[in-house]
């Protein structure tokens, strides 16, 4: 095919998988990232088997799976007793998805990413530079950025998150309404975690209009925590908002005094905040030359956990169906047939849940209930 180079917009863990998936299959790529330095936020994030099976074509998982925490057992407790309602274990999920969850800090992820991607093209990474705009015709896309500079490339791929700028160009009229709820994140050593905690590995706790998740990352020496919590107050997108230890804890009153306990002891300025945005999935990825991918496609809440594995998903089906094709144009419908009906089912799923989980006489359904780690995108039909 004749596709001097690919213009990628955000370098997150879907902007980079996308790169790594394109160069990896001969093309080149330029990736432009708004931050002024490219890396990741120190938080957690499961990688669950269906994404895992993209990062080994990659050639990424060995070393991720080396650094990361396997979830020994996944503990659905009961918020205020801690009573464990439902368990199931890493092995379970190894036996009938194929590999097992890791718990995994996000920067390591990140890093592995780029380390592959700069060791296939050293020049290829462009920090400092915002996608404002762009134009395209029957050959190309030109990107604006910020400042005033631009570039041009055969294909542009929107892969800059929730509040997608290129998703905003592309379909004005559509933006992201406030779900009603507050997330609450923070790391905590192992030391500081109560020992009722750590031996149950991780704990899932929904409360009425809250939702609690913990679970260790590199090897159990940090534990990710992370708080759901409705609210009719709007908070600002973004990871790395303040909150107080205290904040924290308040929100979940009347929860299990050992997970109360883990949230007194945040070391002091780690607790950070935001409010959760929703999408509605969109009808069309693809405009011309422009398409999309991650959260920019498919954003969605985080109670199946899956919003970074299917933008790694998309990444590794948007190299698959540029290898195959014979135009941009044909890899990009091929790429859009494949992933939209998956992102929309589950970002729709995920919304589902999340009104599940406030609701105790309904049952959870969590991703492996719902087939969704079954998914290999090294070898699904493109
Ligand atoms: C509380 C919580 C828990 C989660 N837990 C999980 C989990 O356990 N498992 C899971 O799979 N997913 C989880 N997710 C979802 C996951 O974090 C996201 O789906 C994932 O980060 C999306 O990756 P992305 O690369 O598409 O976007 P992002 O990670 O948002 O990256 C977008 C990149 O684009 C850049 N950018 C933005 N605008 C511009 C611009 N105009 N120009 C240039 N660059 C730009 C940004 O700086 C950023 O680097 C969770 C999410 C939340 C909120």
């Amino acid at each position: 095919m004749d596709v001097k180079q690919i213009a990628i917009i955000g370098a997150g863990i879907g902007g980079l998988a996308a790169a790594l998936a394109l160069q990896r299959r001969g093309f080149r790529v330029a990736v432009y990232e708004r931050a002024k330095e490219i890396r990741e936020i120190g938080a957690g994030v499961v990688i669950t088997a269906n994404a895992r099976r993209a990062l080994q074509d990659l050639g990424v998982d060995e070393a991720l799976e080396a650094c990361s925490s396997t979830i020994a057992v996944f503990h659905t407790c009961h918020f205020a007793t801690g009573e464990v309602l439902r368990a199931v274990s890493s092995e379970d999920i190894r036996r009938k998805s194929g590999l097992a969850s890791l718990g995994v800090y996000r920067a390591d992820l990140h890093n592995l990413l780029m380390k592959s991607v700069l060791a296939q093209d050293p020049h290829c990474l462009h920090a400092h530079s915002e996608f404002v705009g762009l134009e395209q015709d029957g050959a190309g896309v030109t990107a604006r950025f910020a400042g005033g500079g631009t570039a041009r490339a055969d294909v542009l791929v929107g892969a800059d998150g929730n509040a997608s700028a290129v998703r905003t160009f592309l379909f004005p009229d559509e933006q992201p309404k406030f779900n009603g709820q507050i997330a609450f994140r923070a790391l905590i050593p192992e030391a500081l975690v109560p020992a009722s905690v750590r031996q149950r590995d991780s704990v899932m706790a929904a409360g009425p209009g809250r939702y609690l998740l913990c679970y260790p990352l590199r090897g159990g020496r940090i534990m990710n925590l992370v708080g759901l919590v409705q609210s009719d107050a709007w908070e600002e997108e973004g990871w790395a908002i303040p909150a107080t230890n205290d904040e924290f804890a308040r929100a979940f009153a009347g929860y299990e005094p050992d997970l109360l306990e883990l949230i007194r002891n945040i070391p002091a300025g780690d607790v950070f905040k935001w409010g959760l945005r929703d999408r509605e999935p969109l009808k069309q990825w693809t405009v011309g030359r422009v398409t999309m991918l991650g959260d920019a496609a498919h954003p969605m809440t985080p109670f199946l956990g899956q919003g970074a594995c299917m933008a790694i998903e998309d990444a590794l089906l948007l190299g698959r169906a540029f290898a195959i094709s014979a135009t941009p144009d044909e890899a990009l419908r091929r790429y859009e047939e494949a992933r939209r009906p998956r992102g929309t089912l589950v970002q729709l799923s995920s919304r589902e849940e999340g009104l599940t989980l406030q609701d105790p006489s309904k049952k959870r359904r969590t991703a492996q209930d719902r087939g969704l780690l079954d998914y290999d995108p090294a070898t699904v039909p493109v």
